[in-house]
């Protein structure tokens, strides 16, 4: 089978775009987060025996039982988060840290979270050895945010919760904007596009049903969310 290519696979963004446009309000994506996908190498954040599938526009397996998610819904997840090159970020689910390099070249820092410690190391040596300097990963249970660094501009959830852990819109700013799939394993999840003003009300829509794997909250977390 011949290998897609990253044309193809940025013109079949582009087509998804247009296809969905009536879900997610968005005619198309901009230069920026075009450019962006178009600079990070996602065949190095797919695993060795995979890489022929690296510009097809589907999730992949990343082991431990994680994906890296499907192309089109990096750049529409990146789209709706309106990067800002002055913006501080915080993203919860690094994964392959595929997102965080792409929403990387758009802000100015960004901070993420990923549950389990073989990717979160995997994910850091990747970023490291790109040479992109204004991600920091750490390992750790995301439902808690990283408090050290909040108030973020944006948030980036990539693990599908049940709802909207709420130490989360505590760290978005006013004006901020949240990204997160909210839904049930094995069920139709739906992408939120949650904002809050400038007195501190959230306001979301859904934008598109999606799959995402889920998110996990650890025993100390889950004790203290109750
Ligand atoms: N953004 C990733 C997608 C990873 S899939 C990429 O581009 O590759 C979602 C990730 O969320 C998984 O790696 C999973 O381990 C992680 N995750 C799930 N629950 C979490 C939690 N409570 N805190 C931090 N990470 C979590």
């Amino acid at each position: 089978m011949k290998q897609q290519t990253l044309n193809e696979l940025l013109k079949q963004i582009k087509e998804e775009c247009r296809l969905t446009k009536g879900h997610t309000g968005i005619d198309r994506f901009s230069p920026a987060v075009l450019n962006a996908i178009a600079y990070v190498p996602r065949n190095l954040f797919v695993p060795q025996h995979l890489r022929h599938l690296s510009y097809e526009n589907t999730p992949l397996p990343i082991g431990q039982g994680q994906t890296i998610s499907q192309p089109f819904i990096v750049a529409l997840m990146t789209e709706l988060l309106q990067p800002c090159p002055s913006d501080t970020v915080l993203e919860i689910g690094a994964g392959s840290g595929y997102q965080a390099a792409v929403l990387s070249q758009l802000v100015n820092r960004l901070y993420t979270v990923e549950i389990v410690p073989d990717l979160a190391k995997n994910a850091a040596k990747l970023l490291n050895t790109l040479g992109i300097k204004n991600v920091e990963v750490r390992q750790g249970d995301g439902s808690m945010g990283w408090p050290e660094h909040a108030p973020y501009d944006s948030i980036i959830v990539t693990a599908a919760a049940a709802e909207i852990p709420p130490v989360l819109t505590e760290q978005l700013k006013p004006g901020g904007r949240m990204v997160i799939p909210v839904g049930y394993p094995g069920q139709t999840q739906q992408l939120l596009l949650v904002k809050k003003d400038q007195s501190g009300n959230l306001n979301g829509r859904t934008v598109l049903p999606v799959a995402f794997v889920p998110f996990v909250m650890d025993g100390a977390s889950r004790k203290k969310a109750a």
